[in-house]
């Protein structure tokens, strides 16, 4: 007889809500996580009356309804709006690609006037269907835009030149024509009021959780405790590496305490040129309108990825999917283990995404 239902390995937010579902449905659940810490990367700490985004802004945008209405039932979001700024050397712009940024770049005034400055500009390049990142960017905004908004922080963030990045990257940024700096295209959008680690917290109770705990060591020293496996961990990790490794890109977090009280005058500034080593600097209190005399500001440095590090996101271009297919194959084989999440998917996926693919596996497995 096996102690769990289930033993879900991360505690990140597909961990969760699987969890919370399962428990619902009367399963018994065991959660580990690595970390110290339940939610993995949404994990919020409270500073000075302040929650710090640990591992990076975490904006919850989505037009499924479903995951809206789900994701309130814990939490409270509050109505935070994603506008960022981009900084090139000295000068500042209007995130994403609108007509406040056009107005900025070129002085145009009217979505005729720009689109004929871009049509100017990508005139003659000869992009039929774009094969790359930098001919995607190139023909949805121009040359202008490109260089100095999207070439040196896409080449940063990636480590890699835009000519051998996906397309389907940059396609997750908006554009258009109109005066309106809201980065997402969603009809719901906010932060979780007091944090994201509470939101973790109420999806898990009812549910055991044990942290530091290795997923790896825990099967060693414990062999089998549940009657299924989900795990949110890298894919290929769990099958030794076998066929080699998934490209991941890693992340640096320098988070400093300042003594002032509005360090930048916006939740997230990227710096988009390449003479600044980060992509940009998150102040954490914009995100709840924190009153306090103090600011926590962080700076996300880029990283590659080796084995050990935490990896943040998956490296979705041909060689690494078709890569990851072959774990796929390995994974469809197993009766009693269920992948998930950014790692166990290798899917660069939004928190909605996650929700989403975490119910619709909770359904199918508990139906
Ligand atoms: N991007 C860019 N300039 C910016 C912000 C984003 O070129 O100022 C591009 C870059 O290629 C990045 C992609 O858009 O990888 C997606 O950005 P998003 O903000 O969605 O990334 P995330 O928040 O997931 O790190």
């Amino acid at each position: 007889m096996n102690k769990y239902d289930y033993l879900i390995a991360g505690a990140g937010l597909f961990g969760c809500v699987f969890a919370h579902e399962a428990t619902a449905a009367g399963k018994k659940c065991l959660v580990i996580d690595r970390r110290s810490h339940i939610g993995g990367n949404i994990y919020t700490e409270e500073r000075d009356g302040i929650n710090v985004h640990v591992y990076g802004a975490h904006i919850f945008h989505t037009s499924d309804e479903r995951v809206w209405n789900y994701v309130n039932r814990f939490v409270t979001f509050n109505n935070f709006v994603n506008s960022p700024i981009a900084r090139y050397k000295d000068e500042l712009y209007n995130l994403p690609f609108n007509m406040n940024t056009f107005y900025r770049m070129w002085g145009v005034a009217t979505p005729a006037e720009a689109k004929a400055k871009i049509d100017g500009q990508i005139a003659g390049l000869g992009i039929g269907e774009p094969k790359n990142l930098e001919e995607q960017a190139l023909k949805l905004v121009g040359r202008d835009v490109f260089e100095k908004l999207i070439k040196g922080y896409t080449e940063k963030q990636w480590g890699k030149s835009c000519k051998e990045l996906p397309a389907f990257i940059i396609k997750r940024l908006p554009l258009r024509f109109v005066y309106d700096n809201n980065y997402f295209n969603d009809k719901y959008q906010g932060v979780a009021e007091g944090g994201y680690t509470r939101l973790a917290e109420k999806l898990l109770e009812g549910a055991t959780v044990k942290l530091n705990c290795d997923y790896f060591d825990f099967i060693r020293e414990n062999g089998r405790v549940a009657a299924k496996t989900v795990y949110t961990g890298m894919i290929d990790e769990y099958y030794g590496y076998r066929y080699g490794e998934l490209e991941y890109r890693s992340l640096r977090f320098e988070t400093e305490r300042l003594e002032e009280e509005n360090f930048q005058g916006n939740a997230v500034i990227n710096y988009t040129g390449h003479e600044v080593p980060y992509t940009r600097i998150i102040e954490h209190k914009h995100f709840e309108r924190a009153e306090s005399p103090v600011t926590y500001i962080t700076r996300e440095y880029p990283a590659a990825w080796k084995r050990g590090d935490e990896p943040y996101y998956p490296v979705n271009d041909e060689r690494n999917n078709a890569l990851y297919e072959k774990y796929r194959a390995l994974a469809n084989n197993e009766s009693d283990v269920i992948f998930g999440g950014r790692l166990g998917q290798y899917k660069y996926y939004d928190m909605d995404k996650v929700i989403e693919a975490a119910l619709a596996c909770a359904d199918s497995q508990l139906k």
